[in-house]
């Protein structure tokens, strides 16, 4: 079983961003399906690989390969139409799992497979395309494909797959784990709030949740206690966060050490100061955490802005922005992909957390492409940062996730919210 998210839209619309950025793996069979289309014996592919070996050198017991790229970090098979000619020349089904599947993400969910996306796609972030849910078939179909595809867990080993917990001491079952999911989600999209409010509701939420002995409190009880906490916690969110403290030095330092994190792109053509050595990019990060003069190049592309400049306000944000945000944090949440082991293992609370703190990093990125306006500057944020959530393996490091657990135990992270969603 699947579940797709119902609010998404989606459609390749040809900007080979993907095939251009990221590298592809491919098994056996999709080498060998690959190499039988003949591509070798084409002239512009005599002195080319079509695959090259990912794995280090060393591990020559389980060797794994990915597409060959060429100049400019683009696959071999991108032409210069933007197009994959495996997919012109062979059809959809014959390119290897990984391109077939990207931006789709799944997640295995007790008996489902639940369909996340990665918003570094265009298309993605700005919902272009077919419903989903009219694609239902050829998702299921990669799922059954994943489910043997690789060392991802097979069918057998994902039945019956509990949630992933709270914490260490906090468990829920699947259905109150949805339950609890929804009233999220519910508190995100509640149209009569301002949107980085409904966030600080969350993280108050997630504060009781925490305290509450949820072993006592299973089906009916736990629903009851939800329906009991939510305006509770309302009541206990300042209604105006204009007049909130701003965060104190702790706050920014480890917010501009994870805004460093989420805008810094090592590799592919959009690579930024990491192109200059390794000290260029200690250097940039240091700066960035000083969040003084100009904000450095950490990804091809940012624009040129000083610390000071994205301080900026930027304002109310646009339908369209808000539309994105509410589907975005959706999204994430219902697929369960901020958490367990679509997210370095975090426990739910933690995971909610890493997620929440994605907020004002976003809103701090869309004040520094202010100049797209909007909602191309929201739209343009969401895609930098969603590119490494998940995704980035420092984001998943002790350091880091000592860093939330001090942003959210102070309720820095509240404070944060706050002074970027102005
Ligand atoms: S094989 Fe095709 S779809 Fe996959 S990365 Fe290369 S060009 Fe893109």
């Amino acid at each position: 079983m699947v579940r797709l998210p119902l609010i998404q839209n989606w459609d390749c619309h040809a900007c080979g961003d993907c095939c251009t950025d990221y590298v592809v793996p491919v098994t056996a069979a999709e080498r060998q399906r690959i190499e039988q289309q003949g591509w070798s014996a084409l002239p512009e592919f005599q002195n080319t690989p079509l695959f090259v070996r990912s794995s280090p050198w060393w591990k020559f017991w389980r060797r794994t390969y990915r597409l060959n790229q060429g100049p400019g970090h683009r696959c071999i098979f991108l032409n210069d139409k933007k197009l994959c000619r495996i997919h012109d020349q062979f059809g959809f089904e014959t390119k290897p799992l990984a391109c077939r599947l990207y931006p789709y993400i799944l997640v295995p969910a007790g008996e489902q497979w639940r369909v996340s996306m990665r918003y570094a796609c265009p298309s993605a972030v700005a919902n272009k395309g077919r419903p989903l849910s009219s694609q239902s078939e050829e998702i299921a179909g990669m799922a059954r494909e994943m489910e043997t595809w690789g060392d991802v867990p097979r069918r057998g080993s994902l039945l019956h797959l509990p949630p992933p917990p709270l914490s260490r001491h906090q468990a829920l079952d699947w259905p109150d784990w949805q339950q609890m999911i929804n009233l999220f989600i519910a508190t995100l999209r509640d149209p009569h709030d301002a949107f980085p409010r409904r966030m600080l509701r969350c993280l108050a939420l997630m504060r009781v949740l925490k305290s509450a002995k949820l072993s006592e409190l299973q089906g009916k009880r736990f629903q009851e206690f939800l329906r009991v906490m939510s305006p509770a916690v309302d009541a206990d969110v300042p209604r105006q966060l204009e007049r909130m403290a701003g965060p104190g030095w702790i706050g920014r330092v480890l917010f501009r050490s994870s805004l460093a994190l989420y805008l810094r792109k090592d590799s592919g053509v959009r690579i930024g100061v990491a192109k200059k050595g390794r000290l260029a990019l200690v250097l940039s990060t240091l700066r960035m955490v000083l969040g003084q003069g100009q904000v450095p190049l950490l990804q091809g592309g940012l624009p040129d802005q000083s610390f000071a400049q994205v301080e900026e306000p930027l304002g109310e944000l646009h339908p369209a922005s808000l539309e994105a945000l509410e589907r975005y944090y959706e999204v994430k949440l219902d697929s369960g992909q901020f958490c367990g082991r679509m997210y370095y293992g975090m426990p739910v609370w933690e995971g909610f957390t890493a997620l929440a703190m994605t907020l004002p990093i976003i809103f701090w990125t869309a004040r520094l492409f202010r100049r797209l306006g909007q909602p191309e500057s929201v739209f343009k944020a969401i895609s930098v940062v969603d590119e490494n959530f998940g995704y980035h393996p420092l984001l998943g490091s002790r350091r880091q996730r000592l860093a939330l657990g001090i942003l959210e135990s102070r309720q820095e992270l509240d404070r944060l919210i706050a002074w970027y969603g102005k």
